[in-house]
């Protein structure tokens, strides 16, 4: 007996420590061998934003849990079951954000951004938060690259939403994309077709997954996105809102099909999308890669979300888009990222007088926007210049005792070997020269 305990004993104090140096679950590290994708996303992201004039925004990763119970809505599975929720100390109950866009309208809101603008563009990047199980490409803190624009419904602004994410996606080099279509009409249309359709589950609830025939009375929409493979087939004979939307939602929609198609972008209406949220409205649409058949892109419009929160009516329309989902992707078809700035030469270094200097002509390289490389750390020539081979970059500057005391530098063509002798004072315009 004493044996077992001695081990027991032993095993626990092994597997604690193991887990003291692993990550929460589904709340993966972001490595640097991984970086280039996530600048390069970002970087793209950025410049698309400038070029269709959309601000940067950021909301903090804590809100206050109503807020997302207000805005997604009680009977969905982010709020049901997915959203950390918890207490400060203070004794406020906090969420860890599960979407981006009800924060931003609580900004609006809050900071009277309207005043500064209208419409108020912005984006954002960051981690959201869902208490989901963990399988491969969807963890529980995920990234979103998000767009929105308030207090227009004009249905210029779901063009312009759309097409920013699709700019966004094309500047990526994605290709093979399809955007699917919907609208989900206003609170007087869409209040008769989601009593026709829970008239018509209604009549076949005894055919309805468990998680259907508890939505049927709160949140019928749902049903139409049901993966159960007993329920799909039951919405090919549900009604269809475009039978029931009143002159206004079909005219917007009617406008925002024209742009679209005036844009050349192919799309595919499907009429049972709607999309889990509450706060959708009208439009709703999403980005798929037709190669992997999942979806990129995912938003729609949210005129009464900002009135759901408490506020005064501001429309709204918005996208987000997965990172870790886009990485995935570009990752499966062998796409590579694409950097602004890529490491272009390595500098290396021998004997301790010439290091020293190094880190002041690298400094000097570097302010003049070269990105710069280097080993220095490893005591030989041959060592330091191994990165330059694992890194490929096309030129190696080699710093030695000689060329310390004559002032001078010797520049190596990696393509073809051929080295010379340049002098100090022209490093950097010698360098340029090397390097267009
Ligand atoms: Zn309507
Ligand atoms: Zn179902």
């Amino acid at each position: 007996m004493p044996k077992t305990k001695k081990n027991k004993k032993t095993i626990l104090t092994k597997s604690n420590k193991f887990d003291l140096l692993k990550s929460v679950k589904g709340m993966p590290d972001i490595l640097p061998k991984d970086g280039a994708w996530w600048k390069s996303i970002i970087q793209t992201g950025q410049s698309v934003s400038e070029l269709h004039d959309f601000h940067f925004i950021e909301t903090p990763i804590l809100e206050p849990a109503t807020l997302f119970e207000l805005a997604v809505g009680a009977s969905t599975d982010i709020i049901e079951k997915e959203m950390y929720v918890f207490k400060t100390k203070g004794g406020d109950r906090v969420a860890l954000r599960p979407e981006g866009t009800a924060p931003v309208v609580r900004s609006y809101i809050e900071h009277h951004l309207g005043y500064f603008a209208s419409p108020l563009k912005v984006y954002y990047y960051g981690p959201m938060f869902r208490y989901g199980r963990p399988q491969a490409g969807r963890e529980r803190q995920f990234h979103q690259f998000g767009f929105e624009i308030l207090s227009d419904n004009d249905p210029v602004y779901d063009g312009e939403i759309i097409l920013v994410a699709l700019e966004f996606l094309k500047s990526l080099k994605f290709k093979n994309l399809s955007l699917k279509i919907n609208t989900i009409g206003c609170k007087i249309c869409r209040s008769n077709y989601r009593e026709k359709l829970r008239k018509y589950y209604q009549d076949i609830k005894s055919k309805l997954c468990c998680d259907c025939e508890r939505r049927l009375e709160k949140n019928p929409f749902r049903l139409l996105d049901c993966k159960n493979e007993n329920c799909m087939p039951l919405r090919n004979n549900a009604p269809i809102i475009l039978d029931y939307l009143c002159q206004n939602c079909n005219n917007h929609f009617k406008t925002v099909l024209e742009l679209i198609e005036d844009n050349n972008i192919s799309y595919e209406p499907d009429p049972y999308l709607v999309r889990g949220l509450d706060y959708y409205n009208r439009t709703v649409f999403e980005i798929y890669s037709l190669d992997f058949k999942w979806a990129l892109a995912g938003g729609g419009r949210y005129d009464y979300l900002s009135e759901m929160l408490g506020g005064r009516c501001i429309p709204g329309v918005g996208v987000a888009i997965g990172i870790e989902r886009l990485i995935e992707t570009m990752k499966l078809q062998q796409m590579t990222p694409h950097l602004k700035l890529k490491p272009r030469l390595l500098f290396a270094a021998v004997g301790d007088q010439a290091k020293k200097a190094s880190l002041r002509l690298m400094n000097e390289l570097r302010s003049n926007g070269i990105v710069v490389i280097e080993a220095l750390g490893k005591k030989s020539l041959r060592a330091q210049m191994k990165i330059a081979d694992k890194f490929k970059v096309p030129l190696v500057l080699i710093f030695g005792q000689k060329e310390f005391f004559e002032k001078t530098i010797i520049v190596r063509d990696m393509k073809t070997g051929a080295q010379e002798s340049i002098i100090l004072s022209k490093l950097v315009e010698e360098v340029k020269k090397r390097i267009k």
